[in-house]
């Protein structure tokens, strides 16, 4: 593996962007993050680590890896973890490795972490956008949870207790989207993304010389 670069905070400098999405549960996120995975080529989604069991349907290292938790405390031990945080009482986390492998490959990634993640991720590399998603309302929320169908009634009270705690969170993000109409949404995403990509710091310097025949 190539050596790492840093900037002047002591940040990975990594070769594509990552784009770090969070947001309460049923505002929307998975909805909105598939969608772009889908149409964005450039875009690979940052597959996690968990300690939780898989749900119905979800394939190891597609949805997620899923080791056990001795395991994944290695993990921490070894640094292997970009971040990580326990969310729901399972373990979660995002391999260093992964990150290096896949933009070294040319692509830009999607994390879909918990807010301490995107914190954590937010000290440790340079190049990452913070977008959290929000709900119009509270009351759309709980329609969507219960629209979903797949939370026990509990289960949604809680999430909609543990939303309000998290919406706090906004300020910490850089773009904040919120999921009323889902094609408006979703097109709000696509400018996150591409306005990124168009930042003078993307535009290759040497592209730049040789385009326009420039001396050193
Ligand atoms: P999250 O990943 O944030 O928990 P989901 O993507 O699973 O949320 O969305 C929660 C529910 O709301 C799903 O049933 C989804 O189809 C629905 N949903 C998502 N976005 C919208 C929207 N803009 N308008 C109406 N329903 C939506
Ligand atoms: P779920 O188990 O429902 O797929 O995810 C539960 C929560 O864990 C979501 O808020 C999701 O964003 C978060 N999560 C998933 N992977 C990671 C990860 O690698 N790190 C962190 N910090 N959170 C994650």
């Amino acid at each position: 593996m190539a050596a790492t670069k840093n900037d002047r905070k002591g940040r990975e400098v990594l070769a594509g962007t990552l784009f770090v999405v969070s947001a309460p549960s049923g505002a929307g996120k998975t909805t909105l993050c598939r969608k772009l995975l889908k149409k964005d080529k450039r875009l690979r989604l940052s597959v996690s680590y968990t300690t939780r069991q898989p749900r119905k349907g979800e394939r190891n290292n597609i949805d997620y890896t899923f080791v056990t938790k001795p395991l994944f405390i290695k993990m921490i031990e070894r640094g292997e973890f970009a971040e990580w945080a326990v969310v729901h009482g399972n373990h979660y986390g995002t391999s260093v490795k992964r990150l290096r492998q896949l933009t070294g490959a040319g692509h830009d990634i999607l994390l879909d972490i918990d807010i301490r993640g995107a914190l954590q991720i937010r000290k440790n590399y340079e190049n990452a956008v913070f977008i959290f998603i929000l709900p119009p309302s509270l009351k759309v929320l709980k329609e969507r949870l219960l629209g979903r169908g797949t939370d026990l009634r509990d289960v949604i009270a809680e999430r909609l207790d543990n939303a309000k705690a998290e919406i706090a969170y906004y300020k910490d993000y850089d773009y904040v989207i919120i999921n009323d109409s889902l094609d408006r949404a979703f097109r709000d995403l696509e400018s996150v993304v591409l306005s990124m990509r168009l930042r003078a710091s993307m535009i290759s310097e040497s592209w730049v010389r040789t385009s326009f025949n420039m001396r050193k």
